[in-house]
């Protein structure tokens, strides 16, 4: 690891040592020996940020409790994962996970009525409103990951037996929570470019009703499907499934949170998102927004009462389990908030360098975009069974080559040993680092002989 990585890393662990000692303290009062701690971890602290500055010492810790590594892959690579990218934490939201990681810390002032959305010390109620005009919708709730968002529509609206409308690129959550519910997806099939139509979505419920007798009770459709980063049109299903009186489900998980996401516009009854993957937040979080209309039932408030002790909870919501998410996943996701409303406008930007990165790929011969192209998504399929797979079937480290190569000059995240098709993502990454890393696919085609068209960045050249 880079001395300066594992260094700042090190400076971090000592503050929090140091904060422990804060913590152990009576109040106001310090002994000599808490006296003697704090000046001793000053002393390491101030050591190493010698070390930081001059770039020197060696590591002295590997691990936190004995076995966890550092993760300082953010730091010291280039990340072309293709979930990891827009989960990517602020440094607001890692000071809030600092800050707030004690188990339930957005309790301090929780009030009448006990509810987590209700909370405004820390603005948790606030947030709320915040995020639902995010997505313009009227009301939301944070869930622990989109599949939660998933799982309390599904369990709201589905009943055994019943139908849900899904694409033939539905993400596996999707299943799950329909499953959960007792019920069964249909998958409405792709066109001939792996794109889910509206057409499509109206003769899937056509044949469903004719099979079964019976409506599909909920569309669930992914904007951007999780294999190609496809776009599908999903104003137009909400129509289709409006004119049947179905309620759509708008799955944003690689939408919310980077680009502008308007679920009136599109005509959504239910807009997911995923914090970890498109929000900058960290696991597991996520939004569900809903309309005015759907509200009442989806956040529903328990009607339970104890039979012996007659206890109710009336406030609680069924579907969230009376509280969501406590603690710094929530803090971190309203820490990026902030610049997560700002950056979904730099969008177009970040089409460009994602375009400017297949581009520059489909400039290796026989290297192919298995995505639509141009690309509307920083997430991309690709295809290099006729370049880069050509040259791991002769070499003794197989398709690790490309791994390797890619890794010494500090690019990591694209499916080690994977040459033929695989997926990256260029979301955050700024035009230095698109540039390099275009250079560095560049530059390994160079070394194995592989022609690389330099000269045109032009769109046809999709198929050299
Ligand atoms: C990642 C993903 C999900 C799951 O999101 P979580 O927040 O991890 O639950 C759902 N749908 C699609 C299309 C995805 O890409």
């Amino acid at each position: 690891m880079d001395i300066r990585t594992q260094k700042t890393f090190e400076a971090l662990f000592a503050l929090e040592d140091i904060r422990e000692i804060l913590r152990q303290r009576l109040p106001d009062t310090i002994t000599p020996e808490e006296e003697h701690s704090i000046r001793k971890g000053v002393d390491r602290v101030r050591k190493i940020l010698d070390d930081i500055e001059n770039s020197t010492g060696v590591p002295e810790i590997r691990k936190i409790a004995n076995n966890i590594d550092i993760r300082s892959r953010e730091e010291n690579y280039i990340n072309i994962q293709p979930i990891q990218a827009a989960g990517r934490l602020t440094p607001e939201a890692r000071k809030a996970l600092i800050a707030y990681g004690d188990g339930y810390s957005t309790c301090d002032a929780c009030r009448k009525p006990f509810r987590l959305d209700k909370i405004s010390s820390p603005p948790i109620a606030p947030f709320h409103e915040q995020l639902a005009s995010f997505v313009n919708m009227d009301v939301a709730r944070v869930v622990p990951g989109a599949r939660r968002g998933f799982q309390a529509v599904a369990s709201t609206l589905v009943d055994k037996g019943d139908s849900v409308i899904v694409s033939a690129l539905a993400h596996y959550t999707e299943f799950l929570a329909v499953e959960e519910a007792g019920g069964i997806v249909r998958e409405v099939p792709l066109n001939e470019h792996n794109i889910v139509t509206a057409d499509a979505t109206a003769e899937r419920i056509e044949a469903v009703k004719q099979e079964t007798g019976k409506l599909p009770v909920l569309v669930m459709i992914d904007h951007f499907d999780y294999q190609y980063a496809n776009e599908h049109d999903v104003k137009g299903i909400a129509k289709v499934a409006h004119q049947y009186d179905i309620p759509l489900l708008y799955n944003g998980a690689y939408t919310v949170g980077v680009m502008p996401v308007d679920g009136k516009d599109i005509g959504a009854d239910f807009v997911v998102g995923s914090g970890h993957k498109s929000m900058a937040s960290p696991a597991p979080s996520g939004v569900l927004a809903t309309t005015e209309e759907w509200a009442p039932k989806i956040f529903r408030t328990t009607q339970m009462t104890g039979d012996l002790t007659g206890r109710k909870f009336g406030v609680k919501e069924v579907e969230m389990l009376g509280c969501t998410l406590m603690g710094s996943t929530l803090l971190g996701m309203m820490a990026s908030f902030p610049t997560v409303k700002e950056r979904v406008k730099n969008w177009e930007d970040e089409l460009r360098k994602s375009n400017y990165l297949i581009d520059g790929l489909l400039a290796i011969k026989g290297s192919k975009v298995v995505s639509e192209y141009p690309r509307k998504h920083t997430l991309s399929k690709i295809d290099t069974t006729e370049s880069f797979d050509v040259i791991a079937q002769k070499h003794k480290r197989r398709g690790f080559f490309l791994t390797d190569e890619l890794s010494s000059k500090g690019i990591v995240g694209e499916f080690a040993g994977a040459t033929r098709v695989w997926k990256l993502n260029t979301y955050g990454l700024s035009w230095e680092k698109v540039r390099y890393v275009i250079d560095t696919f560049q530059d390994i085609a160079d070394k194995y002989n592989l022609q690389v068209k330099r000269e045109d960045n032009s769109n046809d050249n999709r198929e050299l």
